[in-house]
């Protein structure tokens, strides 16, 4: 058994091309206790597979799988064995084809299947040229086999004891020789039919896969050498972070640090793994370590900005209807598959914020069904366009030495809601898209820099 067990996740960027994956190959080479690799699809590719899959012509969606063709036998022909390599991913090409030609509606389980193909083929040529650089033996796992998940296609919900039950028979037995490959972001569900978890999903199947084996490290590599206390494209100033602690983490992948799939901190923190995300273009850069108790506690430790949030006010018709109206409420919401971020409330009316469709971004959730089924039994008011703005350390419940601050440097700002007292470690606030990075600005300056 190697001393350590670590899961090391590749984005897309990592995968972009054979040089990309050949840096991947020298740092699984680099680093003898590394074993289980999962991956993305190269960059790019999810999202021409997920316009094959919209409501494309057929002459369209024979356009993109050329396109994706051509960019991954391109890839293949930096491998030694390149024919070798192209007759393996050329029977993946074949089923894109077949759909593309055929004129059909995108179900929801077809595009899975489709959407599947991109991870299907960078893994296939990665485990290849992770063979030719580190010359020994590479495992390719269907992931299909191991990450079971309910039937919500296009973003299905995993399935724990099922999938710690598949890592015993399918992974576990093979920890021991080889370093082993599998997809990020697919599955399938209980008829083994294929299922995604969502965009930007990988993370969170590497967390999977590591709490099924109980590993002691995550390694995430991506395209920035590390988390920063903010992003260092609207604050020149950010810095990296080398520590943080999984609930402070937790919540910048939640409150819009695009580093982290939202949900990838959750199997971490249910087995104590630590994880490190780094750069697989500078690994010898410091990355950042995510632990459970840190060192230091700043009060804050970084600042995280969310857009496209739409904020919804919703006021009780029935004011001596006293009780229920919450419960009703979040009944309609919940039957909807809305996910709510933040609450207020006051007696008779709530305002509540919810994120874009991720799915399908620039879409809201709140279609017109979900808003006739509300006017039922309130009025309803819908402002979009906002951005939440969170501040991300320890102690934020206390707001000594915090609140004046804040306040004073927030003057000018038109605050819509504020969220305070739920989490110790954030503080976040809604305000007009078109302040938020002037307000970024400001709060690093006064609170981290
Ligand atoms: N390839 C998928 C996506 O682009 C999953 C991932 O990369 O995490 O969303
Ligand atoms: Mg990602």
């Amino acid at each position: 058994m190697p001393d350590l067990i670590k899961v090391a996740k590749f984005g897309g960027t990592s995968m972009a091309d054979a040089a990309a994956m050949r840096r991947c190959a020298a740092i699984v080479h680099s680093d003898s206790d590394k074993k289980i690799l999962v991956v993305s699809a190269t960059s790019g590719t999810t999202n021409l597979l997920t316009e094959f899959a919209s409501d494309v012509s057929s002459i369209r969606r024979v356009e993109i799988a050329k396109q994706i063709a051509d960019k991954h036998y391109a890839i293949c022909e930096d491998l030694r064995d390149a024919e070798g390599a192209k007759a393996e991913i050329e029977k993946i090409l074949q089923e894109l084809n077949v759909i593309a030609g055929r004129n059909q509606i995108m179900s929801a389980m077809l595009r899975d299947e489709i959407l599947a193909m991109g991870e299907r083929l960078s893994s296939v040529i990665f485990a290849r040229i992770l063979t030719e650089e580190i010359q020994s033996p590479v495992r390719w796992l269907d992931a299909r086999t191991l990450i079971k998940t309910d039937s919500q296609y296009g973003n299905a919900e995993p399935d724990i004891p099922e999938i710690e039950e598949a890592a015993k028979k399918h992974l576990i037995p093979k920890l021991n020789e080889q370093v082993v490959i599998t997809q990020g972001f697919i599955g399938s569900d209980k008829n083994g039919i294929t299922t995604t978890i969502g965009r930007g999903g990988s993370d969170y199947s590497a967390a999977l896969i590591a709490e099924a084996i109980d590993a002691d490290v995550l390694e995430v590599w991506t395209d920035v050498t590390a988390i920063y206390t903010t992003d260092p494209k609207i604050v020149p100033e950010a810095k990296p972070i080398t520590e943080i602690s999984f609930d402070e983490a937790a919540e910048l992948s939640v409150f819009g640090a695009k580093i982290l799939h939202p949900a990838t901190m959750v199997p971490a923190m249910r087995k104590n793994i630590r994880v490190y995300v780094g750069s697989s273009i500078d690994p010898e850069k410091p990355g950042t370590w995510i632990v459970r108790d840190t060192k230091e506690h700043p009060l804050t430790r970084a600042i995280s900005l969310r857009r496209n949030q739409t904020l919804l006010t919703v006021h009780s018709l029935d004011m001596l209807h006293r009780y229920g109206f919450l419960a009703r409420l979040f009944e309609v919401l919940s039957r909807h598959k809305i996910s709510v971020d933040l609450v207020t409330t006051s007696e008779v009316s709530v305002a509540l914020t919810l994120d874009y469709n991720i799915n399908t971004p620039g879409k809201s959730r709140l279609t017109e069904e979900v808003l006739n089924e509300l006017k039922e039994f309130c009025s309803v008011d819908i402002q979009e366009d906002l951005s939440l703005i969170a501040l991300v350390g320890n102690n934020l419940d206390a707001t000594a030495g915090l609140s004046g601050p804040l306040f004073s440097l927030l003057e000018d700002v038109n605050i819509r809601l504020i969220c305070h007292g739920a989490s110790s470690h954030n503080l976040c606030f809604l305000i007009d898209s078109h302040q938020d990075e002037d307000v970024m600005r400001t709060l690093h300056k006064k609170f981290i820099s």
